[in-house]
């Protein structure tokens, strides 16, 4: 339907780090589908559990017990300390997933119109209501009418929410990404997560952290809301919780995991075998190979990479990253960035216009990833003196 603007090129597989496009050619993947294949391209251990499930049994319907799915909750529950699970197919249902939560736990309380306060800088999904949650005036006016309950303030900024929650007596919730993915690579100062947790706990109100893009491991921990040692009552997932295999889930903990009952929620395919499957490979790969430490360790070195080449550099005007999410914030627009990486059969992102986004496959080696920093730091170096 014409909704994306696509780069002329088609891959027709890919191995780890690696993806070759129908004459041959390879690319180095700094972006892993959007920080989708965590484990890299044809991951055998995922791919030999995908094709087994396939052969056995992809679906069957959640009218009955699906024990790979029970199994999955489980492993997810207990690295991340929650109680419950609820699985869809996508980060914004997920999201979806979190809001009813949240406007039930409202209703719950006799509050007939309850509000979801959400960030300035945020991303959170397509959907009507994750489309309404996010932040971006000129996609959201397409769309209207919107649905209602929503409050916005800035993002980083536990005074804000304090002055609102003075305002407001029909808040229920609080939604953010620990760090802002597609509003250009945020990290929020340590703590603020903390902050904003306790917040919420004075008020009753329920802490949704939406963790599609920063989840399983991406940035050195299980959970970026794990950095501020913070047990958010709803967290949602999709993204790399699966290497690629469509799948999305909506965590929860205490009176939040409570909240919705029989026949309030459903999915047609959410968490069946071949989802859970592969998602039980992903975790296992995650715990076995210890890629949070390695996200950690690997990620301390590129972002000392890249700012080594790139600190001093006019037109640079700030290098952040946390693990292996990196946003190399230029002074000007750099769209351009993406087509001219693709020409050095680099796969990179840019993000807010003039953010240079970078999720690399969590099995990068040493090797490839200093051919990152070095192919994209040359590449924004050539950029900037051109300009
Ligand atoms: N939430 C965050 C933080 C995201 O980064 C994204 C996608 O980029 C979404 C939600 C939406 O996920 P999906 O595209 O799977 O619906």
């Amino acid at each position: 339907m014409g909704t994306y603007k696509r780069l002329p090129v088609a891959f027709t597989s890919g191995a780890g780090a690696w993806l070759f496009d129908e004459q041959g050619n390879r690319y180095l993947d700094a972006l892993s589908g959007l920080a989708v294949c965590g484990l890299g391209h044809a991951h055998p251990v995922v791919t030999r559990a995908v094709a087994e499930q396939a052969g056995r049994l992809i679906h069957t319907s959640n009218l009955y017990q699906v024990p790979l799915q029970e199994q999955l909750a489980e492993e997810l529950c207990a690295v991340s300390g929650h109680s419950k699970v609820f699985f869809n197919n996508s980060g914004a249902e997920a999201n979806e997933t979190a809001i009813k939560i949240c406007r039930k736990y409202g209703h719950d309380r006799g509050l007939a119109a309850p509000q979801i306060v959400v960030m300035e800088g945020s991303f959170h999904g397509r959907t009507l209501a994750t489309l309404t949650a996010t932040a971006g005036g000129k996609q959201q006016e397409s769309f209207a009418p919107l649905p209602q309950g929503f409050l916005r303030v800035p993002y980083n900024d536990a005074d804000a929410l304090v002055a609102l929650a003075g305002a407001h007596s029909d808040i229920v919730a609080v939604m953010l990404e620990p760090i802002q993915g597609e509003g250009g690579i945020i990290i929020p100062e340590p703590g603020y997560l903390r902050q904003v947790s306790r917040i919420c706990q004075d008020h009753d109100w329920l802490l949704v952290v939406d963790e599609v893009q920063t989840g399983v491991c991406r940035t050195g921990r299980w959970f970026a809301c794990q950095h501020d040692e913070v047990l958010p009552d709803v967290m949602t997932l999709a993204k790399s919780l699966a290497n690629g295999v469509p799948i999305g889930a909506c965590l929860a903990a205490g009176e939040a995991a409570a909240t919705l009952t029989p026949g309030s929620h459903g999915s047609t395919f959410g968490g069946n075998p071949l989802a859970a499957r592969a998602a039980l490979a992903v975790l296992e790969v995650m715990r076995e190979q210890r890629l949070d430490l390695r996200a950690t360790e690997l990620g301390a070195t590129m972002l000392a990479g890249f700012r080594e080449r790139l600190g001093d550099q006019d037109g640079i005007r700030e290098i952040r990253g946390k693990g292996l999410m990196f946003g190399l914030e230029l002074e000007l627009d750099c769209s351009e960035l993406v087509r001219l990486a693709l020409e050095r059969r680099l796969l990179i992102n840019v993000t807010r216009g003039n953010v240079v986004r970078l999720l690399p496959p969590l099995i990068i080696s040493d090797e490839e990833a200093e051919q990152v920093v070095g192919g994209v730091s040359d590449l924004i170096s050539s950029y900037l003196s051109g300009h």
